[in-house]
């Protein structure tokens, strides 16, 4: 009897790794794998290599959330940045963009993301506990919440501001000039710079 030829047991591993990704069906996990072994022996392993580093040296800042390569992260420990005005943001990209405009210079903590229950993102999923531990130290003078402006980024600014009233804060919301239904990271430099100056208190 002919012996089956089957797919090597190491290329189904790599295929069965990337179709664990967000957005990649079987199809392009064995697309994407076929063409890594196609790839120089060098950029393959470069990628590899990447993968690593980022595992080994990338974590979260242990106060605000942002990814880092050390901790306290570069914003949370620079003793020039406004210590009394917080930029609440979903995730690590917001940050970035709102950093890119330049005239942010506040401290920012990042949720992780936003509730949204039918997705099974509940508060608690949420770094909101940790949030109100920096607000009850008391040198928070004014948290911007700058939540993307969407069902779920709405439902979580207000979730989040009537938590934080009532600890004496003023809480204000980036204003309404970014599209409905976008993205803050992928918002023009010029939009998000006037959302944030526009903001209005909750
Ligand atoms: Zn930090």
């Amino acid at each position: 009897m002919a012996s089956r030829n089957k797919i090597p047991e190491t290329l189904e591993r790599v295929c069965d790794e990337f179709s664990k990704l967000p957005g990649i069906g079987k199809k392009t996990a064995s697309r994407l794998a076929f063409y890594i072994m196609n790839l120089p022996r060098e950029e393959a392993l470069r990628l590899s290599e990447s993968i690593e580093a980022l595992v080994e040296n990338v974590r979260f800042c242990s106060k605000c959330f942002n990814i880092t390569e050390s901790d306290p992260c570069p914003v949370c420990s620079d003793p020039g940045r406004d210590q009394e005005v917080m930029v609440v943001v979903e995730e690590p990209n917001d940050m970035f963009a709102i950093e890119d405009i330049g005239e942010y210079h506040g401290l920012y903590h990042i949720l992780g993301g936003a509730i949204a229950p039918l997705d099974g993102v509940e508060p608690e999923d949420l770094h909101i506990r940790e949030l109100i531990e920096r607000i009850r130290e008391g040198t928070i003078r004014e948290v911007i919440i700058a939540t993307n402006p969407n069902a779920e980024g709405d439902v979580t600014s207000v979730y989040i501001s009537k938590l934080l009233k009532p600890l004496g804060v003023k809480v204000t919301r980036i204003a309404r000039g970014l599209p409905t239904g976008s993205d803050l990271e992928f918002a023009d430099k010029t939009t998000l710079k006037k959302a944030l100056e526009g903001r209005t208190e909750e």
